[in-house]
């Protein structure tokens, strides 16, 4: 890893009033490399993601992307809190793909995908639905794009939130469980698309309970619990062969 590093996150605290929620967490992607989270309800894993992205402020430590801080920039040894435009210009490198797709409901698929690339990106129309559509295609959906999410399955629907998250060529890609809220038999369409996407060299940061997929698609897993990173490893160290106590407890409960 080291120069690497996609993403690096060092020393991360951040709590909510007197609650400590991250207690200095520490965690590195790697350039076209697959993190992922795992840890019980509660431990803290989408506050992390969140702050990854800035749309939480941290206390302490540092979030950096492809070598920039996140959100601060540094002056005289200490940080300062970036204005909104620039942390929207870094928004726009780290792409997210929440639990409940979040798409725009009064939006057709196609007019979800141009939206940002258009208004942030500034590309024209034609060049925004062009890449549309060539990001549709990638996550299987290429007849979709003048429908409306509510005439989408909710699988289909996170596969247009991936969509329109790839829309922007983010340098990263960040998933909070996207598997959670789908029928069971809705699951794999979605892992199968993140799976490709990992296969083809996107930097990706996923919290998820899916240990098949961490297992298969996982260059590294983190396991977390109560705001620490208690274990971290490849796939068949941490899954297969944990050191932990408190990891052996989490997958006794999960597997
Ligand atoms: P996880 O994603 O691992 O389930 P979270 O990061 O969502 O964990 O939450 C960790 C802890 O932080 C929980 O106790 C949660 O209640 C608390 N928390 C998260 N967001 C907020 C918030 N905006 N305000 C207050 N407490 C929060
Ligand atoms: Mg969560």
């Amino acid at each position: 890893m080291g120069a690497s590093a996609m993403v690096r996150v060092r020393d991360l605290h951040k709590s909510f009033g007197a609650t400590p929620v991250l207690r200095g967490v520490s965690l590195e992607v790697a350039e076209g490399e697959v993190t992922c989270v795992i840890g019980p309800s509660g431990s803290g894993k989408s506050t992390l993601l969140r702050c990854v992205n800035h749309l939480e402020k941290i206390d302490a430590g540092t979030v950096e992307v492809d070598g920039a801080l996140v959100g601060y920039r540094e002056s005289g040894g200490r940080l300062h809190e970036l204005p909104d435009r620039a942390i929207a210009r870094q928004r726009a490198e780290i792409g997210m793909v929440f639990q409940d797709f979040n798409l725009f409901a009064h939006m057709t698929v196609l007019e979800n995908l141009v939206e940002a690339p258009i208004g942030v990106r500034g590309l024209s129309r034609k060049d925004a639905a062009e890449r549309a559509r060539e990001v549709l295609r990638l996550v299987g959906l290429p007849d979709r794009e003048d429908s409306y999410p509510r005439q989408l399955s909710g699988g289909q629907q996170q596969r247009v939130a991936i969509a329109r998250a790839l829309a922007m060529r983010p340098k990263v890609l960040l998933f909070d469980e996207p598997t959670s809220a789908l029928d069971p038999e809705l699951v794999g369409e979605v892992l199968s698309v993140m799976k490709e996407l990992a296969v083809g060299g996107l930097t990706m940061l996923v919290v998820t309970h899916e240990m098949g997929f961490a297992r298969e698609a996982a260059d590294s897993v983190v396991f977390m619990d109560a705001g620490r990173v208690v274990e971290r490893g490849s796939p068949a160290a941490v899954l297969g062969a944990p050191r932990e106590r408190r990891t052996r407890e989490f997958l006794d409960r999960v597997l």
